[in-house]
């Protein structure tokens, strides 16, 4: 295994191994793009191949399997071992008590921010001999959560970039660093990752029919992290009592709230609400029906964003609920996410938000 295993972005990939193969490896680089894309996979084949035994001079890869390929793993793994463990702590102080750096380092926020202790850290020991390879590489992943006080201290060692140590990191988008940090850093620009990658993920070990792949694909939204974790059978089964939902209070064919079928919206609800402790799931579900239903409502040209294989329906659901519908409905996913961190009876808020929809504008 070398750079062919990564799946998609061929272009910030081509221009890591160009960087490999000149020999002129930047003192910092900046990985930038949106989330489940493969930054911070791709840092880590850096740090691999910048420290591989196989790789030849000018050598362009790593082989995934000498010592230090196996080592670079073994510093990650314990990285987050040790990140997690602070993350848990409640007293402020040993949360960076005694930071040890491997060669091969993981830095990410261990509060809401990455921690002024952990780029103090990193500075002393940015300039000393690796421990064990020829090149250290932190990666600090999240920047844009570094603290401010963080952000001045990593500006002075991207002043005066060390020559044993290579920092790589990783944002969102380049946009929420500063301006000095950015441009003290090879950029490396991510983008989404192509439907027919993300179908040949999806297609990993699972039997998947066309319109599965199809839905698939539109969720994951170029994300390959999320293709790997979607579950397209347990999608489709999740968003069916939303489906129930919307049948009973959107249908065309009442005329008023007497003839909703209220039996298929209470079942509905108490499906919805009996997954109470992944509720977030629910209402996410819920808020991309949303957003489709908008979408149909405004006749956008462009087919719905992910629930395409339910457009006529979504159509008439937008139809009878209208804009001022949608808002309520938005409104009721809101007060739901509003109260999911208390203990409060989410079928009930579900079953109001029903019999509201039904009554139609005030
Ligand atoms: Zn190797």
């Amino acid at each position: 295994m070398g750079f062919e295993s990564f799946l998609g972005n061929t272009k910030a990939v081509t221009a890591v191994r160009e960087i490999l193969a000149s020999g002129r490896v930047p003192g910092a680089l900046l990985f930038a793009g949106l989330d489940g894309v493969g930054k911070k996979t791709l840092a880590l084949m850096l740090a691999k191949a910048l420290n591989c035994e196989k790789r030849p001079a000018g050598g362009d890869d790593f082989c995934g399997e000498c010592p230090r390929c196996r080592k670079a793993e073994e510093f990650l793994t314990a990285t987050r071992d040790d990140l997690s463990r602070r993350r848990e702590s409640k007293d402020a102080q040993k949360r960076t008590d005694g930071l040890v750096y491997f060669d091969i380092q993981l830095i990410e926020p261990i509060t809401r921010y990455i921690l002024t202790d952990q780029i103090r850290q990193l500075r002393q020991v940015a300039y000393t001999h690796p421990f064990e390879s020829p090149r250290r590489v932190f990666i600090i992943d999240e920047a844009q959560t570094l603290h401010w006080q963080a952000v001045d201290l990593l500006l002075k060692v991207l002043e005066e970039p060390p020559d044993t140590t290579t920092l790589i990191l990783i944002c969102p988008n380049a946009y929420q660093l500063r301006p000095t940090i950015r441009s003290r850093c090879r950029l490396i620009p991510f983008s989404q990752v192509d439907p027919p990658v993300i179908a040949e993920v999806l297609a990993e070990g699972r039997k998947l029919t066309p319109a599965q792949q199809g839905l698939g694909v539109r969720v994951a939204a170029g994300s390959v992290a999320k293709a790997k974790k979607l579950d397209c059978e347990d999608f489709v089964s999740r968003r069916r009592p939303w489906l129930d939902f919307l049948d009973g209070i959107a249908n065309p064919a009442a005329r008023s709230p007497g003839d909703i079928d209220w039996r298929l919206v209470f079942d509905a609800t108490k499906a919805l609400a009996d997954n109470r402790h992944d509720f977030e799931v629910t209402l996410d579900m819920g808020y991309s029906l949303l957003s489709d239903l908008l979408h149909v409502l405004e006749e956008s040209p462009e087919p719905p964003v992910i629930h395409l294989d339910l457009r006529p329906r979504l159509a008439k659901w937008a139809q009878k609920l209208g804009l001022e519908g949608l808002e309520r409905f938005k409104s009721g996913l809101d007060q739901g996410y509003r109260l999911q961190t208390r203990n409060v009876n989410q079928q009930l808020g579900l079953e109001v938000l029903a019999i509201d929809l039904a009554a139609g504008p005030d």
